[in-house]
């Protein structure tokens, strides 16, 4: 089973310990690293195992495999002696590990660590990429039996991750650690398991400390949100597609609703620069169902086996599960891997959503703008024609409204005067379901560099008498969502509708509805747990 190892980057031993001490029940072992130490702080590293009263590694990174060591290798092997020196009896209170890199080669200190029962990671820290032949690297790096290798390199995309994962499966039996750094690869932290590893590195970020290496989760987040210590072979692996994803609400739902239920299931982010290349990675975990967001939801298409009917009407998905009928047929064919099936949950959780919120069963009459005409903005058009209401679509780039329009006999026009002019006659409701003004968002190269929490209507001046909806939750009041709020108007965020839409899509995951009381959970204790989470 894989463990969680704390890393730890204080300056001095006496905050090291006092982080450890905070969060020790949540780690295996933890690191200590000396390259973050103060100077004189590092004369009495060898203290630390017993301090610890847990597993601790003992490592000097240098500044060149993205650590802070910049002094030379003399003072670096004098360093690393003194932490194996004086060794005790006990072997609890030396140092259970040392990190020594591929290219360290003093003979005597190595031969010392293993006298006294200190293990070697032989580590390999490519911050460029992803190294060429992974399988072969492991194999000769490993200069005895009893060391561990660790190999950590720089994802910078899908596709590296997919190496890496590939790479794994090629050295089963080795007893390694394997690492991709950075954003792409979050969730080979999260299943260290699946991905061959025997620990994941992890540290505390509600502390002020740097984190021990870029892309690690916080140690709370992945033993408590995650359950990284339940995740096994047999887990099953369901999660979300975007990018980014970092205010996403999906994976604190579904693993509370997991924990809850003590379901052994996991849902993981999945930041992503290619959905192609993702769904290789998907089929060799044996991802079970995804949740699709910005900006993959209409790009995923072609790679469906199946569409519902309201995903071909939309032409945006948002739900992918893999297709039961075909799954009981591969039981005789064990290498079938049953194709994915494409929903659109986004539709009903939006118009429950309003019609709640506007207090009406259907929308005749009712006039709306629309801002915004990616995947989502897609679902609104579709409920808002479904339910007997007329819309104004406005968007950047004019031709996207047009497209969703036409299919409605909608109005369009661009995020101009123009548009906020013929605003005047579609103003009873406003659904701002563009991504301006969502925390994290970048815009997509090529298109213009405007600030992303600009506000998309700043053209528009409120009467007051509009219900405005804004479909972002995170942060759930932009400064579009404000201004209406300050001029009168009665306000929603996105919260409600992406709870309702994740609802259905648990549904479409576990075969089953979400029990009832979850729900209510959900909208009560959760509602105020993920609220406090957003406001840190
Ligand atoms: P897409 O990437 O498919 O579409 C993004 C849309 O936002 C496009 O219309 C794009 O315009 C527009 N846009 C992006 N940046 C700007 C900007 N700076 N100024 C004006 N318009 C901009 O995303 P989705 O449709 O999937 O999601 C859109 C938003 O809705 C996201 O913020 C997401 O968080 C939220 N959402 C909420 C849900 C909920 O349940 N509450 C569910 C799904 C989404 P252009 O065409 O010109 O690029």
């Amino acid at each position: 089973m894989a463990k969680i190892c704390l890393c730890l980057t204080a300056k001095t031993l006496k905050r090291n310990l006092e982080i450890l001490n905070k969060y020790r029940k949540f780690a295996d072992l933890t690191e200590l690293r000396v390259d973050c130490l103060d100077d004189d702080e590092r004369l009495y590293l060898r203290r630390f195992p017993e301090l610890a009263g847990m597993p601790v590694i003992l490592t000097i990174r240098r500044d060149i495999d993205g650590g802070y060591f910049a002094g030379g290798e003399g003072a670096r092997v004098k360093l690393l002696a003194s932490g194996l020196a004086y060794a005790n009896a006990d072997s609890r209170h030396n140092f259970a590990y040392v990190d020594i890199e591929e290219d360290f080669d003093v003979p005597s200190l190595e031969e010392a660590a293993r006298t006294f029962g200190t293990r070697i990671i032989r580590s390999c820290h490519n911050m460029q990429g992803v190294l060429e032949n992974i399988p072969a690297k492991i194999k000769s790096m490993q200069r005895a039996g009893d060391e561990i290798v660790k190999v950590a390199v720089s994802v910078k995309t899908t596709n590296d991750v997919l190496k890496v994962l590939q790479a794994s499966g090629e050295c089963k039996n080795k007893e390694k650690i394997l690492i991709c750094m950075g954003h792409y690869g979050i969730y080979s932290r999260i299943l260290a398991e699946r991905f061959g590893s025997i620990m994941t590195y992890c540290s505390a970020l509600s502390e002020s400390e740097i984190p021990g290496a870029s892309g690690q989760l916080d140690v709370q987040e992945l033993a408590e949100l995650y359950r990284f210590k339940k995740i096994t072979k047999k887990t099953k692996i369901y999660g979300v597609v975007g990018n980014p994803l970092k205010t996403s609400v999906s994976p604190w739902f579904f693993n509370t609703i997991f924990g809850l239920e003590n379901t052994d299931a996991v849902y993981v982010p999945f930041p992503v620069n290619s959905v192609d290349d993702f769904f290789d990675i998907a089929n060799e975990l044996d991802v079970r169902g995804l949740s699709i967001t910005v900006p993959y939801k209409e790009t995923v298409l072609p790679s469906l086996a199946k569409q519902s009917a309201a995903v071909k009407l939309i032409g945006a998905c948002n739900t992918l599960f893999r297709d039961a009928a075909q799954e009981k047929k591969s039981a005789d064919e064990p290498q079938a891997i049953p194709g994915w099936c494409g929903e659109n949950t986004d539709c009903t959780g939006f118009s429950d959503s309003l019609l709640k919120f506007i207090g009406k069963k259907n929308l005749k009459y009712i006039k709306t703008t629309i801002v915004g005409a990616g995947g989502v903005a897609r679902a609104v058009a579709a409920e808002i024609h479904r339910l007997g209401g007329k819309a104004l679509i406005l968007n950047r780039t004019v031709h996207k409204a047009k497209n969703i329009a036409s299919q409605y006999n909608f109005r369009w026009g661009g995020l101009d005067s123009h548009g906020i002019e013929t605003m005047s006659k579609f103003n009873d409701i406003i659904i701002q379901a563009s991504s301006a003004g969502m925390e994290g968002y970048e815009p997509q190269p090529g298109l213009p560099d405007e600030d992303p929490l600009f506000d998309p209507l700043e053209l528009y001046n409120f009467s007051g008498k509009e219900a405005v909806m804004d479909l972002i939750y995170t942060p759930p009041v932009t400064p579009f969502l404000k201004r209406a709020t300050a001029c009168g108007c009665k306000t929603i965020n996105g919260y409600d509708m992406v709870i309702r839409q994740a609802c259905l899509q648990y549904s479409y995951f576990m075969g089953n509805d979400i029990p009832h009381q979850l729900i209510t959970w959900i909208n009560t204790t959760g509602a105020n747990a993920w609220n406090k989470i957003q406001t840190g």
